[in-house]
């Protein structure tokens, strides 16, 4: 048992409903969990205690020395070079907010601050789906699509650490309008919200399709469903949705020319019925060379950004 000595960090993975923090060793592995509901509409002062706590409660008996501190993923955009969180639409007040200022006051600890997207990509490039490359593009699909990018080697920050936002690509030029401003964007288009919204006006013009007939309601778990019962409406609504991802995927293919594309996120749980509409979409649009590039499900599941703030911990506090 040589590891009871290992270093140990914690990962805060900071959400618009929930706050889940862990205590992740070395290898990845997830230690002691705790999770509550964020206090969304209390202010920073309010989140940044719900931190303190939550740390508290997962490195609790544990020798101070072996703990090498606290990183933190929240949605962007955020400066993680400055700590600051620049705008968070699902927080209320999170506006220009000096977070890691804030935590490091209450924690005692190192703190490290970054977007979801990028700690994602980093838990599932360390200890996840990309352990083997040098090149790869992490997209999780789920409320709204975020990523985060690996190029060669190295993560991909940019200035003031924003690099990623790779849902905020616009696919569509006079499309609709997004919450951040842009018409068009992927997030608009692709997201899991946007796969349900789609789903529950189509079947108001649909008389044939099962969806929406009984008590349950229009969402994306009851049109995967009705897709895999054979009904016609649900599998034409995720077909046009994995076209959707590989249309912002061919994107990303010619942008990073990844070895691996990796996608996370709650609509990834239906990874198999996506898969075969995003390779079609990739195996049309992509030039040709990019055509062999794997799409692949993100191995931690929900945990890629709990275990990706653990590990930027690791990394920033690497000699
Ligand atoms: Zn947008």
């Amino acid at each position: 048992m040589g590891s009871e000595m290992g270093r140990l960090a914690i990962g805060v993975d900071l959400g618009g409903t929930q706050l889940r923090a862990a205590l992740i060793d070395q290898n990845g592995t997830l230690l002691v969990r705790t999770a509550m509901a964020t206090a969304a509409t209390q202010g920073p002062e309010v989140v940044a205690d719900q931190i303190r706590d939550a740390v508290a409660t997962v490195s609790a008996g544990i020798d101070p020395p072996r703990l090498i501190g606290v990183g933190v993923c929240s949605p962007g955009p955020l400066d993680s070079l400055q700590g600051i969180v620049l705008n968070v639409a699902t927080l209320t007040g999170f506006v220009n907010i000096p977070f890691r200022r804030m935590l490091q006051e209450r924690i005692g600890m190192p703190v490290w601050l970054e977007n979801d997207g990028i700690a994602a990509a980093l838990g599932e490039w360390r200890y996840g789906a990309g352990q083997s490359v040098s090149n790869l593009v992490y997209i999780t699909v789920s409320t709204g699509i975020g990523g985060g990018v690996v190029a060669d080697g190295r993560l991909l920050r940019g200035r003031r650490g924003m690099a990623g936002h790779i849902g905020h690509m616009s696919i569509v030029r006079d499309g609709d309008r997004c919450d951040c401003g842009n018409p068009g964007c992927w997030e608009e288009y692709a997201s899991g919200t946007r796969f349900a919204r789609r789903a529950r006006q189509r079947v108001q013009s649909d008389a044939t399709t099962t969806l929406g007939k009984g008590d349950s309601p229009v969402d994306g778990r009851a049109v995967f469903a009705a897709a895999t019962a054979g009904d016609p409406l649900a599998k034409s609504l995720v077909a046009e949705e994995a076209d959707l991802l590989g249309a912002g995927i061919v994107n990303l293919l010619h942008l990073y020319s990844p070895e691996l594309v990796i996608m996370g996120g709650g609509m990834s749980a239906n990874f198999a019925q996506l898969h075969p509409g995003i390779a079609a979409r990739i195996a049309t649009c992509a030039m040709p060379p990019f055509r062999d590039t794997p799409v692949v499900r993100a191995v931690l599941g929900d945990n890629s950004g709990l275990v990706g703030a653990a590990a930027t911990a690791f990394e920033a506090a690497k000699p």
